[in-house]
């Protein structure tokens, strides 16, 4: 089912993400993850995309395997980064074929050298040409990535709301946003959007924190912030069990204030783990946002 018009009956949703395994114990990883996850009717699934083609092949392969043990509504991820005309309507023409109904459309990224350069010139192409070449193949709801505290490589958060505008009316249809702990940077960014001109739905993606040190690590890259708060309750010596109790803890507060300020469509990180997140739809209830009652 097209996402943009489950969001529009529905009012609400709940939804994961994977990314795209390299190997086949992380496909076991992934699938026994898939399995646990079901139970809670999510109205939407997405898979990552391996940015240069890494891991390309694997996304199509996951979202067939998906599409033929599950009945859940798969959307693949797409970045136009390093990639041609022809084959990224090949793999769209395959998504169709398949019985795909959503696309995420992006950018993606430069692959890096040892010392964290980009291998390849800076891209002509962004995510608002992709969805321009994605429009017209053929009746899909395409998806963008937004950013609460605006895309790194994007000097001001103006000018960051008005591309991002640009790429929404090039015809995206809803917006997904980039992982943020701190909600007044969401709730700042909706009212960019708002004064913009926006009006798509924005899915709020959250990240159940599990490990604090790669989550630096991971925040450094993407440019999230991570609050001070989280570090210290963290401390230097959180056990692994500690560390997902607090991780749940945290991410438990941070979408009941969400809630509480009438957000109703949410997307989890999952990492293709099950517990954390989980654990967190049970104990706020938020079963309820997904496709059954
Ligand atoms: P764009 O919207 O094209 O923006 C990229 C940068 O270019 C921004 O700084 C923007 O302001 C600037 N820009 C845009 N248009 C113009 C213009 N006309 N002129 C000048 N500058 C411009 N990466 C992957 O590799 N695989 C994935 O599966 C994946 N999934 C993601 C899912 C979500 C929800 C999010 C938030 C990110 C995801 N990413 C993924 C990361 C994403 O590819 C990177 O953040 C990438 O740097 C930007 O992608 P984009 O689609 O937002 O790019």
């Amino acid at each position: 089912m097209k996402i943009d018009q489950l969001l529009k009956e529905r009012g609400s949703s709940l939804s994961f993400e994977f990314f795209s395994p390299k190997d086949e114990r992380g496909e076991e990883t992934l699938f026994s993850t898939i399995q646990m996850l079901v139970h809670y009717s999510p109205s939407f699934v997405s898979v990552t995309y391996g940015a240069g083609g890494g891991t390309s092949k694997n996304t199509t392969y996951v979202v067939e395997r998906i599409i033929q043990e599950t009945s859940l509504n798969t959307m693949p991820h797409i970045t136009c980064i390093n990639q041609s005309r022809e084959s990224l309507e090949a793999i769209l023409y395959g998504y169709k074929a398949l019985g795909v109904d959503n696309i995420m459309a992006l950018r993606g990224d430069p692959p890096l050298d040892q010392d964290g350069h980009p291998i390849m010139p800076k891209s002509r192409y962004y995510a608002r040409d992709l969805v321009r070449l994605i429009r017209p193949l053929g009746g899909y709801s395409i998806g963008v990535a937004v950013y609460p505290e605006g895309h790194m490589d994007t000097p001001n958060l103006e000018e960051d709301i008005l591309l991002t505008k640009e790429k929404i009316d090039a015809g995206a249809d809803f917006g997904i946003t980039q992982m943020f702990f701190d909600n007044n940077f969401f709730y700042a960014f909706m009212e960019r959007a708002r004064r913009v001109g926006v009006n798509i739905p924005i899915i709020a993606a959250i990240m159940p924190i599990g490990d604090i040190a790669r989550m630096r690590a991971f925040c450094q890259r993407c440019g999230a912030s991570l609050p001070d708060a989280y570090v210290k309750r963290f401390g230097d010596n959180a056990s692994k069990a500690d560390a997902l109790e607090i991780g749940i803890e945290l991410a438990c507060k941070q979408v009941e204030d969400l809630m509480h300020n009438g957000i109703r469509n949410f997307h989890f990180y999952t990492l293709n783990r099950g517990e954390a997140v989980a654990r967190i739809i049970e104990n706020l209830g938020l079963q309820k946002l997904g496709i059954t009652q």
